[in-house]
């Protein structure tokens, strides 16, 4: 056993530390406790050796896992990220497991048959050759402690009987014992069966309690547990006999499974269809580069609604027959339940499902179906990127030009790069897809780093919805009023509903009113906490308002809330005005408009959990709900086939953030949520209302012409040497003291004037876009670059010199690639 080990440790530092092994064990990729400053912290064991120049050097004092949590390639990929995102490796490690700190996988263990017999018998009889008796000793106390049968923690077995990890190791290996992880041990893995509507045709010839079960079914979106069904007045035949009719089957799901729910699932949506032949040779273009076992990255540039599901799926079903795994990453699960429900049909069992909403003991359990290999299949959001797939073939990024795919902590990575640089390493398959790639991935294209996959029409002959400009200025001038709805607009949404259709309408900001202003000064109230305006929200039926049954102003940052004052805080004055209309306003002015219409509401306050999603999509879906204004929520992916109109309120205010990518966002969101319209048989309309009828983001939008929106972006990126025709990262000071992030900004800015390189340009030092977030003063600084490499090298060197001026680690951020720029 080599005598040292370098640990990463989770602080914000950018070495590792070396530790002595001692009698102990430790495995690279795995954890152990040590003592760091006046603590004990954990770390992952990067490497063993045995040469340190180090003089003082304590140990470690516990192995946490005997076995790696990471694998040599999830290490490998670790080391990337540190290198890259120019992060603390041990942050790095922290953020690639399950729990982040929180992970203990810890062991337990338990006497068996032969540990019981062995400890009837005197213990020279047990003795092997090289063992001493103190061995045994320990080894004997070890078995009465667990006598009883009960289970015990590895750290409590080894404080109570002085034995050590190596003990527990012979005991194992002696099969005296055995041992369980927390995860095994809780979750016992019970399954759950449940009922699935298989089609929902109440034909008139079945009986009543065959059409009752039917219809609770259909209530639940098609799918309950069995056990849930118990309580209807039917006898327990007739769910028998709708199983063997083929009306409903039955699933078997692990009872941490989230399928194992109730959830509103739509079984219908896995309708059945053969793929054309443009799907067919994506999918065959991608499984064969698959087989072929080599590194290969796509772009898929598939229009709304040309199929790319069923491509990701024909693919994911032709790898998992090559005998490979496969990772699909989307933005966020909750928002397509439908994408889950089809890879839940077509994959049954063998999906893992990672998303934040999953509880500390269910994220367990799909990484140990993962690592387990029950679950080849795994759909996540970003952090599953880390997934610990075993013979990974393949990894697809839906809606690779998500922004959510980049986190906003430490360390800040990009998950669409980390999984090209994961497909890399392990010679795989990665799909980029989306309808408005990133500019990034499409220039990856051009240059020939990624390969072209298109898809330029609809599925089926369907056309791309017709979209009209609505000039909100001339309607302004004509009617002298400011109009939510345009007098077009409120045109089409009539007809459209008198015809039985849906519409959509996308308001991208929440709340009532999302800005408050004093008449007399001119003041906008903003939050104590944050350079943000309050945003206006009235008791409602919002999940939220519930519990607030007063007005309140809200800052949507740091979640301050103060009650609506009557005068202004600055002047004093009572004008104070209230404009700039939210969701929440939005809904309750079209109930004005259209008093027949069934208008739902899509936004943050009223969606508290995929619940709620699934609740509205159904609705919608159904015809319960013709009219849906939202946030870009409703943009996500939906497939909604009674959707035949979408109208734009606003998406104009996005374009004057101060962001080089806001003309980009808002041709994404304005392609994105009319690729809502006419996914069905009918055509689609859209109307967009807008103060900027001749932005070139919203009239190559309007023309659905991605290229030539990208070929303008383009050459306005190279002019101002912008992603991606540079390299950016940004330079984030923080502190609650202005006069310190000003000074730290100045010093750093005058190291950057002396160590001036040719390549790099420096943006700033300035307040950030928001100065200030829950009382944090914020400074940045923007470097860009032709060359990765040389940037990359600067800030390493600045690095080093904010430290020797004592900026501490956790007060500068470096962002590679920066996409939050606010
Ligand atoms: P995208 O993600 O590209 O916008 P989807 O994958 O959501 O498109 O597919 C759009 C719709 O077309 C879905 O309702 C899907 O079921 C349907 N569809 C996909 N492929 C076919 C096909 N080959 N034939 C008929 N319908 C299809
Ligand atoms: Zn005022
Ligand atoms: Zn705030």
């Amino acid at each position: 056993m080599p005598r040292f080990c370098d640990v990463a440790l989770p602080v914000p530092v950018d070495s590792l530390f070396t530790y002595a092994v001692g009698e102990l064990e430790p495995v690279p990729g795995g954890r152990v406790l040590v003592p760091f400053r006046q603590e004990q912290m954990q770390g992952v064991v990067v490497r063993l050796h045995d040469d340190t120049a180090q003089k003082k050097i304590k140990s470690i004092l516990r192995v946490v896992d005997a076995e790696p949590v990471l694998s040599a390639e999830q290490m490998q990929l670790g080391a990337w990220i540190a290198e890259y995102y120019l992060s603390p490796l041990g942050e790095v490690l922290r953020s690639m497991l399950p729990l982040k700190a929180e992970l203990r996988q810890r062991a337990f263990y338990r006497i068996t048959e032969l540990g019981l017999r062995t400890r009837q018998t005197p213990t020279q009889q047990t003795l092997s050759p090289k063992q001493d008796a103190a061995d045994a000793g320990v080894e004997h106390a070890v078995l009465t402690h667990l006598a009883d049968g009960s289970t015990v923690a590895a750290p409590t077995l080894l404080a109570k009987t002085k034995a050590r990890s190596t003990t527990l190791h012979t005991l194992l290996q002696k099969r005296w014992i055995t041992r369980e992880s927390t995860a095994e041990s809780r979750s016992v893995r019970r399954t759950v069966t449940i009922a699935v509507l298989v089609e929902d045709v109440r034909l008139p010839k079945l009986n009543a309690n065959l059409q009752l079960l039917l219809a609770e079914l259909a209530g639940a979106q098609g799918r309950l547990p069995v056990a849930s069904l118990a309580s209807l007045p039917v006898p327990k035949t007739t769910l028998a006999t709708l199983v063997r009719r083929g009306l409903v089957r039955l699933e078997e799901v692990a009872a941490t499974s989230p399928f194992a729910g109730s959830s509103a699932l739509r079984a219908h949506s896995a309708s059945v269809f053969t793929l054309n032949v443009t799907q067919s040779e994506m999918a065959e273009k991608i499984s064969s580069s698959v087989r072929s076992g080599k590194f290969q990255s796509f772009l898929l540039h598939g229009i709304t609604g040309s199929g790319k599901t069923a491509v990701y799926l024909a693919a994911m079903q032709q790898t998992l027959d090559a005998g490979k795994c496969s990772l699909l990453l989307v933005p966020e699960i909750g928002l397509t339940p439908a994408m889950v429900a089809q890879l839940q049909s077509a994959f049954g069992n063998q999906v893992a499902l990672l998303h934040s909403a999953l509880t500390a003991a269910e994220r367990v359990e799909q990484w140990r179906r993962i690592r387990n290999g029950e679950a080849p299949v795994v759909v996540g959001t970003r952090s599953a990127v880390f997934a610990p797939l075993h013979n990974l073939g393949l990894l697809i990024v839906d809606e690779e030009h998500d922004t959510s795919y980049k986190q906003a902590e430490l360390p800040r990575y990009h998950a669409r790069d980390v999984a090209v640089m994961r497909a890399k390493l392990l010679h795989a398959t990665i799909v980029l897809g989306s309808a408005t790639p990133s500019l990034e991935s499409w220039s990856n294209a051009e240059r020939g780093k990624y390969t072209l996959l298109s898809m330029p029409e609809r599925v089926a002959n369907r056309a791309l919805p017709v979209v009209s400009l609505i000039d909100m200025r001339r309607e302004f001038a004509e009617t002298g009023q400011e109009h939510l709805v345009s007098r077009a607009l409120q045109a089409e949404i009539e007809t459209t509903l008198e015809r039985g259709e849906q519409a959509m309408l996308l308001l991208n900001r929440r709340g009532y009113s999302f800005v408050v202003m004093c008449r007399a000064c001119g003041e906008k109230l903003e939050c104590e906490n944050c350079a943000i305006a309050l945003t206006h929200h009235k008791p409602g039926s919002d999940v939220e308002s519930l519990a607030h049954s007063g007005q309140r102003l809200e800052c949507h940052y740091c979640g301050f809330r103060r009650t609506v004052p009557k005068r202004c805080p600055k002047c004093d004055s009572e004008h104070l005005y209230f404009f700039g209309v939210g969701s929440q306003q939005g809904e309750e002015r079209l109930r004005e408009l259209f008093p027949q219409a069934r208008i739902g509401r899509m936004d943050r306050d009223t969606m508290r959990s995929h619940r709620d999603f699934e609740r509205v999509l159904a609705q919608l879906h159904n015809g319960e709900i013709n009219l849906l204004v939202g946030t870009q929520m409703i943009a996500k992916g939906h497939d909604m086939h009674g959707v035949t109109l979408v109208g734009v309120l606003g998406a104009d205010n996005a374009l004057s953030m101060p962001d080089f990518r806001s003309a980009e966002r808002v041709f994404q969101l304005i392609t994105q949520v009319a690729g809502r319209a006419g996914r069905g048989e009918r055509a689609g309309r859209v109307l967009v209302q807008t103060y900027h009828p001749d932005h070139y983001a919203i009239r190559y939008a309007a023309d659905h012409d991605y290229a030539k929106f990208v070929a303008h972006e383009l050459r306005y990126r190279r002019l101002l040497h912008y992603p991606p025709a540079a390299v950016l990262t940004n330079v984030l000071l923080e502190h609650a003291d202005l006069s310190k992030v000003g000074e730290w900004a100045a010093q750093l800015d005058r190291w950057l004037q002396q160590h001036p390189h040719p390549h790099v340009r420096v943006l700033g030092p300035a307040a950030a876009p928001i100065a200030r977030i829950k009382r944090i003063h914020r400074y940045h600084l923007m470097l860009k670059a032709s060359s990765r490499k040389e940037l990359a090298l600067l800030v390493r060197q600045m690095l080093v010199y904010a430290d020797k001026i004592g900026i501490p680690r956790r007060n500068l951020t470096v962002d590679v690639d920066a996409v939050h720029l606010m």
